[in-house]
């Protein structure tokens, strides 16, 4: 299948490593240009000269910076002539006991998993809808469908967003301009920070990190993690013109572990 993206535009937040690195990768090995953020600049510099060899008719620019700030996004939105593919990523909020956070801490679980998005969402979308082709995808997590107690932060920031991409993904000047908006929901895939997770639930619990680790593989009907690969091309696919038609939806890749009929 030709995923039609050649010669598009891609902005991918937070793409030095895990799943937004995947998801760049897949659209350069489509034909698409790509700005990719991190705040590191040296694995941001190794993963720009890697998906340079993936494709060396593509334009891969490196912006180094916090894209929950609003100079990180000023500065990697100002790196592309135009954006038709906007992936939105972050960091995920850290776990932890719900009594213990203060209102800052909620301030910045909301910037990085919600208001960034929206801030970035605000600066594009008018754009695609002129040019009559725009493909949002925010990475959210499971933890929408099916919260995971210790994330709550991550839960509360991520269904906001999720809220609100509902009701934005459906006004018609947008939807009936081809510029489609879209949730992808991560289970459990094999990146730094599921083995950081796993590593502090691990601590939590006084188990060892190979057995927390064995729990959560076990407990996945596919009996085994996502790979970021396979995340990628999922993400390209949502970004790509064969997609027009998805709107406003949730899409979850978790190897079956929802265990809901819908
Ligand atoms: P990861 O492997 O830890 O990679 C995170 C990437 O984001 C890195 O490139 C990191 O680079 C960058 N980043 C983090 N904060 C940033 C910021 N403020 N500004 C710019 N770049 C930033 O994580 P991942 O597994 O790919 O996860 C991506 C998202 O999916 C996270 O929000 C995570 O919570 C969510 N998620 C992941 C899973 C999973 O199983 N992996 C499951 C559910 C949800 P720097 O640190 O250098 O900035």
């Amino acid at each position: 299948m030709n995923l039609d993206i050649e010669g598009r535009w891609a902005l991918v937040c937070a793409a030095s490593k895990g799943l937004g690195k995947a998801s760049a990768k897949a659209l350069v090995q489509e034909g698409a240009n790509v700005v990719i953020t991190a705040r590191g600049r040296e694995a941001l510099a190794a993963t720009a000269q890697e998906l340079r060899q993936c494709n060396a008719a593509v334009q891969v620019v490196a912006v180094a910076g916090d894209i929950t700030t609003n100079e990180g996004r000023a500065q990697a939105l100002a790196a592309a002539p135009r954006i038709d593919i906007l992936v939105n990523n972050a960091g995920g909020p850290p776990p932890g006991d719900f009594r213990s956070w203060s209102r800052d801490d909620w301030i910045a679980a909301l910037d990085a998993n919600m208001l960034t998005a929206i801030e970035l969402i605000k600066a594009t979308v008018d754009g695609m809808t002129e040019r009559g082709f725009g493909r949002i995808v925010n990475i959210t997590s499971g933890a929408v469908k099916a919260p995971i107690d210790v994330l709550g932060l991550s839960n509360g920031a991520r269904s906001g967003l999720t809220g609100f991409i509902a009701g934005i993904a459906r006004q018609k000047r947008i939807a009936e301009r081809n510029v489609t908006i879209n949730n992808l929901l991560p289970g459990l895939f094999d990146t730094d920070r599921l083995r950081q997770s796993t590593d502090a639930a691990a601590k939590a619990q006084g188990k060892r990190y190979d057995d927390a680790r064995e729990a959560k593989r076990a407990a996945i009907p596919a009996g085994r993690f996502g790979s970021p690969d396979e995340f990628g091309a999922f993400c390209a696919f949502m970004c790509s013109a064969r997609a027009g038609y998805l709107t406003g939806q949730n899409i979850l890749l978790d190897g079956g572990a929802y265990p809901g009929t819908l």
